[in-house]
């Protein structure tokens, strides 16, 4: 599957346009560059985090476009400086002031790109809302993504951590992703396998940390076969037989699940599991298994095994701890959440001492899932 034509036009035409130096208006705290981007100075982020901690940008633009991107591309060789782009900024942590431009992404753009009797091919535009993506395939009766439904932030942002759910990630139907290296000013389109996707991992978090995604090519299927392997949507749908099992009672259902589960960021911020669950070898698994008997164990590799990260935090005695506004949820082990005014250094401290307590009584390192800024 090729990048559509006429984005890569798009970028084309944008690249050759880079080459000219940019002039700023400057009025108080926001400039506009020669393509009107507007550019705020030292703009709160606390909106823009799940969080809801407070940081400031030194300099913050929304993308509305590829063009735009282009500009920011150009700002940022010229002046030298350091970036970052967010989505909705359900997976960051800001522990403290950005000395350099953040982007915010809001490119939309939704495409069927190809289709035959099975598949469609739908280019989706990295600014578009993940969940309204999902909403809209299922509507459309395209399926493969509906475990994904409900899990907050943009579709640009979900092939950086591999976004996963319910027995399905973002790998599993997706096809391309293309962008722009900023720091390089180089267009690039990379299939599946360029990503190297892994467990909550992808090319884009290690040697591309400096691309931005403009959008992805998926593979959605017009024959519908729920996929129900993951022990709550087993015992949600246990008495339909699965030929009555609908496209939407599947999203309906995940939706349910997680309302049940996880705390909504809007009243209680939070950023999702802060730690993923540790991979460990066979043995070292026989080992925890004596010291916590309903471990599981989850075939990772032949020789190593995914276990429960919530499962060791709860078993250390933290979850429900809190220190200050920072604390462990209580109804879900593996997620940090703001009760109040929690700054992100305090929400840090505290997921510093959880993997400290973890790793002293179970000799097992804890890893962050979310990105500490
Ligand atoms: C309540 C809750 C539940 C969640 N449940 C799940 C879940 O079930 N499964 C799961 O996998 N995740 C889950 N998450 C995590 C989060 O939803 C995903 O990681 C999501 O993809 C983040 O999207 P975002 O737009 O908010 O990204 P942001 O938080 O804005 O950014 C995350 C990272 O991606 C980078 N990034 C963002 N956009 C781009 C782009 N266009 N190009 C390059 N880099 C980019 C950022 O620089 C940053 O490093 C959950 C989070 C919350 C708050």
């Amino acid at each position: 599957m090729q990048w559509s034509e006429a984005t890569e036009a798009i970028y084309l035409l944008q690249r050759d346009c880079v080459q000219t130096r940019s002039e700023f208006i400057i009025t108080a705290n926001i400039f506009y560059n020669d393509k009107q981007m507007k550019i705020i100075k030292n703009k709160s982020l606390k909106e823009f985090n799940s969080f809801a901690v407070e940081a400031k940008a030194k300099l913050f633009a929304e993308i509305n476009s590829i063009e735009d991107l282009f500009e920011a591309a150009k700002i940022i060789e010229s002046e030298n400086y350091k970036f970052k782009v967010i989505g909705e900024g359900s997976n960051v942590l800001f522990t403290k002031d950005f000395d350099g431009l953040i982007l915010c992404n809001k490119i939309k753009g939704v495409k069927v790109v190809a289709e035959d009797d099975d598949f469609v091919f739908v280019e989706v535009a990295s600014g578009e809302i993940w969940d309204e993506f999902v909403a809209r395939s299922v509507e459309n009766n395209w399926s493969g993504i509906e475990n994904l439904s409900g899990i907050p932030g943009t579709a640009g942002a979900a092939p950086i951590q591999n976004i996963g759910a319910y027995g399905v990630e973002l790998k599993d139907v997706l096809i391309s992703v293309g962008g722009l290296d900023v720091k390089k000013r180089e267009v690039i389109k990379l299939t599946k396998d360029d990503c190297e996707f892994g467990y909550r991992t992808s090319v884009f978090k290690n040697a591309l940390s400096s691309f931005v995604i403009t959008g992805i090519v998926l593979r959605l299927k017009k024959k519908f076969k729920p996929k129900l392997s993951y022990k709550d949507l087993t015992d949600e749908f246990k008495n339909i037989s699965k030929d009555k099992i609908t496209l939407q009672a599947v999203r309906n259902a995940v939706l349910k699940i997680r309302e049940k589960k996880l705390p909504d960021p809007k009243k209680i911020p939070n950023g999702g599991s802060f730690f993923k669950n540790p991979v460990i070898s066979k043995e070292e698994f026989k080992i925890l298994k004596k010291r916590i008997p309903e471990a599981k164990a989850f075939q990772e590799t032949e020789n190593s095994v995914k276990i429960s990260a919530a499962l060791l935090i709860d078993k250390a005695g933290l979850k429900g701890f809190r220190s200050g506004d920072a604390g462990v949820y209580e109804n879900h082990a593996l997620i940090l959440v703001n009760y109040g005014n929690a700054s992100g250094k305090e929400i840090l401290s505290l997921a510093e001492n959880i993997c400290d307590t973890v790793f002293k009584k179970f000799n097992i390192s804890l890893r962050f899932e979310v990105n500490i800024l």
